[in-house]
């Protein structure tokens, strides 16, 4: 595999297309935004920057992933020369089915399509296509080019050899990959969002407070991040979206997310990305100010 097509070029689609084109593939990297596509490159150039002041590339490494990327809106002619494409467009089910579809119809009929999806099922996505034993989850963890696993998820009809193969390549981008089977939440998101509800329901009962639940889990549990600030993080509109995946997917009440997460995300508290969440952040920075009422 040398040609590679990102679709989605947001927060992991970027990251996914650095780390491609820093291996020295050439990646396309395409989304429906010309403007997220311009945000995309600048922050590659960016991070590139930053992996040279560590050291951890060459300046050559750096103008050579750069010149590896191009960009594009036009998913149908954008797709044609790739041996794989990956997914990481907006997590949204009908979007992800008409993608692959498209995908389907455009692409090389030896191409992998491979989604980036955290909570969609690679079987469902699968069965939109005509091949779904090329159709494969490859869940790379944000941010992409410094966090080591992808998870890859083989769907219901997901061959060995593409298992193998993507299994493989991302050894080659130095990542480690784990190999996992479709339900839902696969295994990252089926173990971490219950804790994050857990975490917080102890707030919603009033058992502690969001610095208490959080240092318990830093201090006690050698977590670097603490849950409730880690559902800050990911945004907690999309923790909300992947515990009703877990709920809906196993039909078990233990899944239920928490009135309280509910509630914030419908009065727009959605974590870091809109200023709030469990804590308070101002605006530019990362720096947190925990909300009065949380304390
Ligand atoms: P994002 O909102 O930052 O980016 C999504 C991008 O997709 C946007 O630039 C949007 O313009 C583009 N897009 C929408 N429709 C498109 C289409 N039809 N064709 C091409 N591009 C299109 O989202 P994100 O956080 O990068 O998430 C992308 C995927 O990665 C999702 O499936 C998400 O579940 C998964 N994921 C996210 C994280 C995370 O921490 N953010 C971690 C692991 C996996």
């Amino acid at each position: 595999m040398k040609q590679i097509a990102v679709i989605g070029s947001g927060t992991m689609g970027n990251g996914i297309a650095h780390v491609f084109a820093q291996y020295g593939y050439t990646v396309n990297l395409i989304d429906i935004s010309e403007d997220a596509l311009k945000k995309a490159i600048t922050t590659i150039g960016k991070n590139l920057e930053r992996q040279v002041s560590k050291q951890l590339i060459t300046e050559e490494t750096r103008s050579k992933a750069l010149s590896n990327i191009t960009t594009q809106t036009d998913l149908k002619t954008g797709v044609g020369k790739a041996d794989l494409i990956v997914e990481a467009a907006t997590e949204n089910e009908d979007l992800k089915l008409k993608i692959f579809s498209d995908l389907d119809a455009f692409s090389k009929p030896e191409a992998i399509l491979a989604s980036n999806t955290s909570s969609i099922s690679i079987t469902k996505i699968a069965a939109a296509t005509k091949r779904p034993d090329k159709v494969i989850g490859m869940h790379f963890m944000n941010p992409v080019p410094v966090m080591k696993l992808v998870e890859v998820i083989r769907g219901y009809n997901t061959s060995d050899e593409v298992t193998a193969a993507i299994m493989n390549l991302s050894r080659l981008l130095e990542k480690v990959p784990v190999e996992v089977n479709d339900y839902p939440g696969f295994v990252a998101n089926r173990i971490l969002m219950p804790m994050i509800n857990e975490a917080i329901y102890s707030l919603h009962e009033g058992v502690a407070g969001v610095q208490e639940i959080d240092t318990v889990m830093k201090l006690g549990m050698a977590h670097p991040m603490g849950p409730l600030q880690l559902a800050d993080f990911i945004g907690l509109d999309v923790c909300l979206s992947i515990l009703n995946v877990l709920y809906n997917g196993f039909g078990n009440t233990k899944y239920a997310p928490c009135p309280l997460l509910v509630n914030m995300v419908q009065a727009g508290h959605k974590g870091v990305k809109t200023g709030s969440g469990f804590y308070q952040y101002t605006a530019g920075s990362k720096e947190l100010v925990v909300a009065e009422r949380f304390r």
